[in-house]
């Protein structure tokens, strides 16, 4: 029966992690996964998620029935205020659905699958490049003609903006546009608020449909408002629109699946409706969510005092980005290592698209032991003050040689 299944291909971040794990040699980095490290580099659970997790064990009212379908709606309603602020219309007048979902990646699955059968749409433009899963995961819910607009100009190692705004005028009415709504992944490059005007403008005009991917809410800038500011500004524009939120980065709750898929529409009328589609979605795919991430996340977020503590740690991992981009950015200039490495403190969230080419990129592998993606784009958490140093120096190799 399985004699003739091929083996799929690998799936390079996870391969990368594999290599890094049976490395033996004694100054390996792995800049390669998506996670965040600490100074010390190891994982990291949130103070408040660590007291929070306490406060759910011993409450004697939680018990592990099935949870709704569509997920605790404590969870769901403060997920959507989160993402689309205390004041939005959107949640006032009905007119927001939110969703439990199995963190960011099943938001989007339930998303596409609800566009691409529900809504027939067939078409999805992503940024060149993105997180590599939105193919597999728009292509495996029916949709059939994926895209790219173009978005890194790796000369200027900045946004081709003038070429992204060309390619979704050229965009056939209907299409998916998917956005990150901030902290780009994998460039770190964000547009400006001035820019995203100018988008919705295009998306307006073109009767393109946004899919928003907020998977570092408040992890990218430490404020959660302003990294919300993409999709409350569509909100505010009139616009109708997916996003997919993940609790993966911003809580630490990698393992947890806790997400939130949001659907904004125009008219209230369509809350029922659409919300019916979704439990029906969920309801064949996989039933019912899990409860123990939804559990932390609302119980933070509808607790002051939690709150405040999730606001601290999300500054604390924010900030330590922020210093590691300082510390590279020395380190190369101290060097003089040829080129211009201005982007690696211009770029925000976890990521930074070094530039890097896939020579170099093996050359840090092979010789140095640094592993990071054959893009070129670095983990910034995987960066320390014991081994900043190593890594510059490996960069400058690579470049020179
Ligand atoms: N979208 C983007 C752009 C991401 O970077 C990630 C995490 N790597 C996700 C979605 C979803 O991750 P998760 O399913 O772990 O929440």
């Amino acid at each position: 029966v399985f004699a003739n299944v091929e083996e799929g291909a690998k799936i390079e971040v996870f391969a990368l992690t594999a290599s890094y794990n049976n490395d033996p040699f004694k100054d390996k980095v792995n800049l390669s996964v998506g996670a965040y490290r600490t100074a010390d580099g190891k994982p990291w659970v949130l103070p408040v998620v660590k007291t929070t997790e306490m406060k759910v064990a011993a409450d004697p009212t939680l018990n592990h029935e099935y949870i709704p379908v569509t997920g605790i709606e404590a969870f769901t309603k403060a997920s959507t205020v989160l993402l689309l602020g205390e004041d939005s219309k959107a949640i006032k007048e009905n007119r927001a659905v939110g969703v439990q979902a199995l963190s960011g990646t099943g938001a989007l699955k339930i998303g596409a699958e609800f566009l691409a059968r529900k809504l027939g749409r067939s078409v999805v433009y992503f940024s060149d490049p993105t997180w590599e899963n939105h193919f597999k995961v728009f292509r495996g819910s029916g949709f059939t003609t994926i895209k790219e607009y173009r978005y890194w100009d790796p000369v200027t190692r900045a946004i081709n903006f003038d070429g992204w705004m060309e390619d979704l005028n050229n965009a056939p009415e209907d299409s998916v546009i998917v956005l990150h709504a901030c902290a780009h992944n994998p460039t770190g490059c964000d547009p400006s608020e001035d820019q995203w005007k100018q988008i919705a403008d295009v998306m307006e005009k073109k009767k393109l449909f946004p899919f928003f991917d907020s998977a570092y809410q408040g992890f990218a800038s430490g404020d959660p408002i302003r990294d919300a500011f993409a999709v409350r500004y569509f909100e505010s524009r009139g616009f109708e629109f997916l996003c997919a939120q993940s609790y993966a980065k911003n809580f630490g709750l990698y393992s947890e699946r806790i997400g939130n898929l949001v659907v904004v529409q125009k008219e209230s009328s369509t809350s029922a409706a659409v919300a019916s589609q979704l439990t029906l979605i969920v309801r064949a795919t996989y039933s019912t969510p899990p409860a123990y991430g939804a559990r932390i996340v609302s119980t933070v977020l509808n607790t002051p005092e939690l709150r405040e503590d999730w606001m601290n740690c999300i500054r604390t991992m924010s900030g330590r980005i922020h210093q590691m981009r300082q510390a590279l950015f020395k380190e190369l200039t101290d060097l003089k290592t040829p080129g211009t490495w201005n982007h690696i403190v211009d770029q925000i969230g976890m990521f930074s698209y070094t530039g890097l080419n896939e020579q170099q990129v093996k050359l840090l592998i092979e010789e140095y032991h640094i592993y990071l993606l054959s893009s070129g784009r670095i983990n910034m958490c995987g960066l320390n003050e014991n081994n900043v140093a190593y890594v510059a120096q490996a960069i400058h190799k690579a470049v020179t040689t």
